[in-house]
């Protein structure tokens, strides 16, 4: 191991037990530091994840610099509610009915040094200071971030503006560090060091690293984000009530970002003879060509549009194109039975500006064919509330198949937020019952501990007999909620 590589595992081993110590109030402070320091560098640090990645300097990267910097003050919120931590006080009671129980106490602690893998397609919001830095370090875990190197000079320009901020509010030296190459990404995600590693990117890569993270000797959790195709379902009613609409919204989602968004809509389910052929053609002819984030993702987006292209049954609505810089979104249908019947490439992940239509005859074949789909983050209805029946009958299966449901709305826009759950089952993520969007992605770094029979002044601050950090604890059963109720 490289002696750099060795001394930033060595500093955030050491950073781990002063981060573990430190009150979840003076974390808040450090996450509204880095993120007035994140906002303050925004003139220098936009133009350069512009020049990295070519995506456009406004809307797209001054709206995800403002929703990074929101996150980071939402994890401050989180900390100051204290209710993450989940304190529960159960008193000893030897009336207790199983036997006489003794006084136990549980709380959540951090789960140690945290291995970050940047995602490409998101240069802030799930890079450097992103969702899985912020939601890592609020746990109070030190955070080793492994660059992506599809922005590399923008990952150490933010990793030393976060270090700095960090230092500057008084967090403990190694809390935060960079590191490059696929080869010391590795090395670390095996270091006995490392407690946990979260990643976002293609299927494939994570799926190497999570097979590393679970045969070390000591597995660690690894909270993987891999691929989804998003499938959304369009309703016999929503068609005849707004179909224009729904082409134009469809077109709109898909290419959105040249369809660089782990949660594009990749298939649009229609009833057969919908009548929307013109309008999808108009919509999608009229999205504007757009550059793609780097050659290697545009070289794996030409070879998977061509597999679909060519797989039996499917047909060209629109052929999208390349000047060899910039590309404009395809459009390809094709019928459930020939959907159902072509190998497993049609229904994987196309990361890229294309959409593959696949039309149902009526319910019962398009729940056949939902069955056969592989979970991913979301899934959509447009539907009208009139066929309640219908939409009921599409739940199930929906819920087996992804993490968010939507109704008459697109997938593409993820909101941070305390409800949001960003995340499903494999292959969406290799942990299933997380989120890496919303307050709840803080869980992932965090281990519950119970104290039997401690003294009061041994025990942790957050299970003190007069609760010093004034938490919400559920004590002897009785939820806060009702406590402040009597
Ligand atoms: P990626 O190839 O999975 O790489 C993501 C990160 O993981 C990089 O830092 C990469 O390191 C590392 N990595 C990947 N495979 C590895 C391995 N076997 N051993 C060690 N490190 C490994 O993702 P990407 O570069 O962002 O994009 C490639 C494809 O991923 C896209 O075309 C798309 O299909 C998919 N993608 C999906 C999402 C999503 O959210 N679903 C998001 C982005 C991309 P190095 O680059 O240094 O090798």
């Amino acid at each position: 191991m490289g002696t750099s590589l060795d001394s930033v595992l060595a500093a955030a081993a050491s950073a781990a037990a002063p981060a573990a110590a430190s009150t979840p109030t003076v974390r808040a402070g450090w996450l509204d530091a880095v993120a007035d320091a994140l906002d303050a560098a925004a003139a220098e640090l936009i133009p350069l994840a512009a020049a990295e990645t070519h995506l456009p300097e406004a809307p797209r990267l001054k709206g995800e610099l403002a929703r990074t910097t929101f996150q980071l003050r939402l994890f401050g919120d989180v900390l100051r509610d204290g209710a993450f931590l989940g304190a529960t006080v159960d008193h000893a009671d030897p009336e207790w009915p199983m036997g006489p129980r003794p006084d136990i106490r549980r709380v959540l602690v951090p789960i140690g040094p945290t291995l970050v893998f940047a995602a490409s397609n998101f240069p802030f919001a799930f890079s450097v200071a992103g969702g899985d830095t912020a939601s890592a370090l609020a746990a109070g875990c030190p955070v080793v971030l492994k660059a992506h190197p599809g922005h590399e000079e923008l990952s150490t320009r933010t990793g030393a503006i976060v270090r700095e901020a960090l230092a500057a509010a008084g967090a403990p030296a190694g809390l935060f560090d960079v590191i490059h190459g696929v080869e010391d990404g590795v090395t670390a995600l095996k270091d006995p060091r490392i407690a946990a590693a979260s990643f976002t990117g293609s299927v494939a890569g994570g799926r190497a690293l999570f097979d590393i993270a679970v045969s070390r000797p000591t597995p660690i959790p690894f909270y993987g984000e891999l691929g989804s195709v998003n499938p959304v379902v369009v309703t016999p009613g929503a068609v005849a009530a707004r179909g224009p609409a729904i082409a134009k919204g469809y077109a709109g989602s898909f290419s959105l970002g040249a369809g660089q968004f782990c949660t594009k809509p990749g298939l649009l389910f229609l009833p057969a003879g919908h009548g929307l052929d013109e309008d999808l053609r108009a919509a999608v002819t009229a999205a504007a060509a757009q550059p793609m984030l780097n050659d290697r993702i545009s070289s794996g987006f030409t070879q998977r549009l061509d597999e679909v292209r060519g797989a039996p049954g499917v047909e060209v609505l629109v052929a999208g194109g390349t000047d060899g810089s910039t590309f404009t979104p395809t459009l390809l249908a094709t019928t459930a039975k020939a959907f159902a019947e072509a190998d497993a490439t049609v229904r994987e992940e196309c990361f890229g500006p294309a959409s593959l239509i696949v039309t149902y005859t009526d319910q019962a074949e398009l729940l056949d064919v939902l069955d056969g789909l592989e979970p991913g983050l979301t899934a959509t209805v447009h539907g009208e509330e009139s066929e309640a029946e219908l939409v009921r009958g599409l739940l199930p299966s929906l819920t087996r198949l992804a993490g968010r449901l939507l109704w008459n709305d697109w997938p593409t826009g993820v909101t941070v937020s305390w409800a949001q759950q960003h995340g499903g089952p494999y292959p969406a993520t290799t942990a299933p019952t997380t989120t890496s969007v919303g307050t709840a992605a803080i869980e992932r770094f965090l281990r519950p501990v119970a104290w039997q029979g401690f003294p009061d002044a041994l025990l942790p601050d957050a299970l003190q007999e007069a609760n010093p950090w004034q938490l919400p604890r559920r004590t002897d059963g009785v939820p806060p909620w009702a406590r402040n109720r009597e």
